[in-house]
C-alpha cells in the first residue's frame, strides 16, 4: 500500500471539487489532489445522464466566473444547457487548468481519519491507497448519492430498473416497450417526455404534485451570449430582477396555498388550450408542496402515450407497480 503526504486532499471532482483544487494548488501553491470515485470529471453531470438531463439554470449563470478569459472563450449553445453540454465545459475547465494530473478517477474514498495530535488526515481509498494531508476538502455535493424507493418487492421486479442517477453511459432503448416513472421532480419530469418520444407506453406515478413553469429554453444567440457573458456584464441587472420576480413568485407561492391553488388553475386552462402545455395541469392540481422551476414541455405526439397515477407506489411485484386509490382535486 501506498503512503504518500499532500498539503489538501479534495473528495469529488465536479463543479466544486474542480474549482478547490484549482485555488488550492494554483493560487495558494499548495500540493492538492483530488480523489473522484465516477470514471471521469463532472460530479452531477457526469453520473446523471438520463435522457432530457437538463439545467434548470440559465448556462449564463450556471458556469465559473473566476477566470475572465474562461468566461470569454467557452460559448454556450443554449438558454439552459443539457447534461451533456455542461458535462463538456466541466471537462474543458479540467483540461485548461490542467487539473487533470492531480485528479485520480475511480477512486473512492473509504474513510478519513483526523490524528488529532499531529492535526493529519489519513485518508484511505478503495483502490488501496493512503494519503496524509493537512487540510481534507469534502467536495462530495449533496445529491451524488442516488436513493432507491423503498418499496416492498422492488428487488422481485422481473423488468429492467434504472435510476436517473446512474443512467448507463450508452444509453436505454426504450422503443416499443411499457415503462413505468416513479416520481415527477425535476429528473421525472425531464425524462418522461424524452421517453414517451420512443416508449409504447408510459405510466408516471406521483405522490406529490409540484409546480413546473416551463422553462422557454431555446438556443443561446452567439451575439446575445457574448454581450451577456462578458465579465463586465456579468451582474445583468435586467435578467437578474426578472429572475428573482420569478423566483419571488414561486417561493410565495410554495407557503400561499390560494396562490398555490390560483396557479395550478391558470395552468390547466393553459393546459386546455395547448395540448403540449399538459406537463402543468398534471402537475398544478391544487395540492402541491414544492416547486420545480422548468423542465421541457410534452411534446404533442407524447401526450397520448403518458398516463398519470396519482398515489406513492405502494408494492412492485415480480411484474408490475402498484399504487393506492388515491383522490386528486381537479
Ligand atoms: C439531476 C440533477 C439535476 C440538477 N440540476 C441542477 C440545476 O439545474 N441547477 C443547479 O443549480 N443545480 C442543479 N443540481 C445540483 C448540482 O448537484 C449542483 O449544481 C452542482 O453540480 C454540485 O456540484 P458539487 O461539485 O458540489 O457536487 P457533485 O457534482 O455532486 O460532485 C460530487 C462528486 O463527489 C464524488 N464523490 C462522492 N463521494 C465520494 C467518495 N467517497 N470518494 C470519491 N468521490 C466521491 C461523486 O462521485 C461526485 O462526482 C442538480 C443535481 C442533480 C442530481
Amino acid at each position: 500500500m501506498s503512503r504518500e503526504h499532500r498539503d489538501a486532499i479534495i473528495v469529488g471532482a465536479g463543479f466544486a471539487g474542480l474549482y478547490a483544487l484549482h485555488r488550492l494548488r494554483d493560487d495558494l501553491g499548495l500540493r492538492a489532489t483530488a480523489l473522484e470515485a465516477g470514471g471521469g470529471v463532472g460530479g452531477t453531470w457526469y453520473w446523471n445522464r438520463y435522457p432530457g438531463a437538463r439545467c434548470d439554470v440559465e448556462s449564463l449563470d450556471y458556469q465559473y466566473s473566476f477566470s475572465d478569459e474562461l468566461l470569454h472563450e467557452w460559448q454556450w449553445t443554449e438558454r439552459y444547457p443539457a447534461q451533456e453540454e455542461i458535462l463538456r465545459y466541466l471537462q474543458h475547465v479540467a483540461e485548461r487548468f490542467d487539473l487533470l494530473r492531480d485528479i485520480s478517477l475511480d477512486t473512492r474514498v473509504t474513510s478519513a481519519v483526523l490524528d488529532e495530535a499531529s492535526t493529519r488526515w489519513t485518508v484511505r481509498t478503495d483502490t488501496g491507497e493512503e494519503l496524509t494531508a493537512r487540510f481534507l476538502i469534502m467536495a462530495t455535493g449533496c445529491l451524488s448519492v442516488p436513493k432507491a424507493p423503498e418499496v416492498p418487492g422492488a428487488d422481485t421486479f422481473a423488468g429492467t430498473v434504472h435510476h436517473t442517477g446512474r443512467w448507463p453511459h450508452e444509453g436505454v432503448d426504450f422503443t416499443g416497450k411499457r415503462v413505468v416513472v416513479i416520481g415527477t421532480g425535476s429528473s421525472g419530469v425531464q425524462a418522461i417526455p424524452e421517453i414517451a418520444e420512443q416508449a409504447a407506453e408510459v405510466t408516471v406515478f406521483q405522490r406529490t404534485p409540484n409546480f413546473i413553469a416551463p422553462a422557454w429554453n431555446g438556443p443561446l444567440d452567439p451575439e446575445t451570449a457574448r454581450a451577456l457573458g462578458v465579465p463586465e456584464s456579468f451582474a445583468r441587472p435586467r435578467i437578474a430582477r426578472g429572475r428573482g420576480a420569478l423566483r419571488a413568485l414561486l417561493l410565495d407561492a410554495a407557503d400561499d396555498v390560494p396562490l398555490r391553488e390560483q396557479l395550478g388553475r391558470l395552468a390547466v386552462r393553459m393546459s386546455h388550450r395547448a395540448p403540449h402545455l399538459l406537463w402543468l395541469a398534471i402537475v398544478a392540481a391544487p395540492a402541491q408542496r414544492a416547486v420545480a422551476v422548468g423542465g421541457p414541455l410534452l411534446r404533442r405526439g407524447a401526450v397520448a402515450v403518458v398516463q398519470l397515477q396519482p398515489g406513492a407506489v405502494d408494492r412492485v411485484g415480480r411484474r408490475d407497480v402498484d399504487a393506492p386509490p388515491a383522490e386528486v382535486a381537479p
